[in-house]
């Protein structure tokens, strides 16, 4: 083993450390993001760099990381930088044709599974699937259930269809499309989605991730709604009777969207909150007798 000691060439990861969180000060979180971002260029947890801080990583390493650091200064997310994120509990693959899957879109996989017994074939179809979160958590909890993954953007779907490749993930089927037209007027049980519904303009797209992401995974258009419109308005011809449209949307867009949901004739349309109490997934079903 070489535990090589730090010379003044090849800075030891604790040198490193200090010299990212530096680097780094403008943003909000200098130390997380060098401890995040060296750990991730030296392919190992962020424990490891405590135990390690005396060694040298070498000359590859310390340019990676000193290269993530002067991006990241810049504002590239996190996610971007190490080609990775965490959702569900599996560790997909992002770049930026992707949106960077968030926390919150857990609820709206939580949400569909509770309508999705074990053991059946239900059949979803996940629309805009960027890096394929949704798709991929759902299809992973229910081995059973059939999972149609549409995407406009084929750098888009061609991550998703890796992520899915390299987690096993073996019940999604990956179509290139504009939102329904890769069902072909087929039906499903479930569509879920989470669409674009930023607001055109909206100050929050010049802050933080959201300025790398693309635009449209974020821009629901002049009224943040357009998107979901179009999902609800013509998902329910793509749904079978009884089968129910699951979306995410802004915190303020609930009672617009549920406005949405039950002038296009859908039933049982209920809001779920996030953990902070904030209105993020609606859902709703078509009609049982309405074949
Ligand atoms: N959740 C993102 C945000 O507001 C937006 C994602 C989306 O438009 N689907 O930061």
């Amino acid at each position: 083993m070489s535990a090589a000691v730090g010379t003044a060439a090849e800075p030891t990861v604790g040198e490193l450390l200090r010299r990212g969180e530096a680097g780094l000060q403008g943003g909000d979180s200098p130390r997380l993001d060098a401890e995040v971002l060296l750990a991730g260029a030296r392919r190992c947890s962020r424990a490891a760099l405590f135990r390690d801080r005396d060694e040298a990583p070498g000359a590859a390493v310390a340019d990676v990381f000193l290269r993530w650091v002067a991006e990241r200064a810049r504002g590239v997310p996190v996610a971007y930088l190490l080609g990775r994120r965490e959702f569900w509990s599996l560790g997909l693959e992002v770049t930026p044709a992707t949106l960077i899957p968030r926390p919150e879109t857990e609820l709206l996989v939580e949400r569909v599974l509770e309508l999705m017994p074990f053991g059946a074939s239900t059949r979803v179809a996940d629309l805009g699937t960027g890096s394929g979160a949704i798709a991929i958590a759902i299809a992973s909890e229910r081995p059973s259930a059939a999972v149609v993954a549409t995407d406009r953007c084929e750098a888009a779907l061609a991550v998703a269809v890796r992520n899915a490749a390299r987690l096993g993930v073996r019940n999604v089927t990956f179509r290139r499309g504009d939102w329904f037209e890769p069902l072909a007027g087929g039906s499903v049980d479930v569509i879920v989605s989470n669409p674009p519904y930023v607001v055109a303009g909206d100050p929050r797209l010049e802050e933080g991730d959201l300025r790398f992401e693309p635009p449209s995974a974020l821009v629901g258009g002049r009224t943040g709604l357009e998107a979901i419109g179009l999902l609800v308005r013509n998902g329910y011809s793509h749904l079978t009777p009884g089968g129910c449209l699951a979306l995410e949307h802004g915190q303020d867009q609930g009672a617009a969207v549920r406005g949405l949901f039950i002038a296009a004739g859908y039933g049982g349309v209920v809001t779920y909150r996030d953990l902070a109490g904030r209105e993020r997934a609606t859902l709703g079903r078509r009609g049982r007798s309405d074949g």
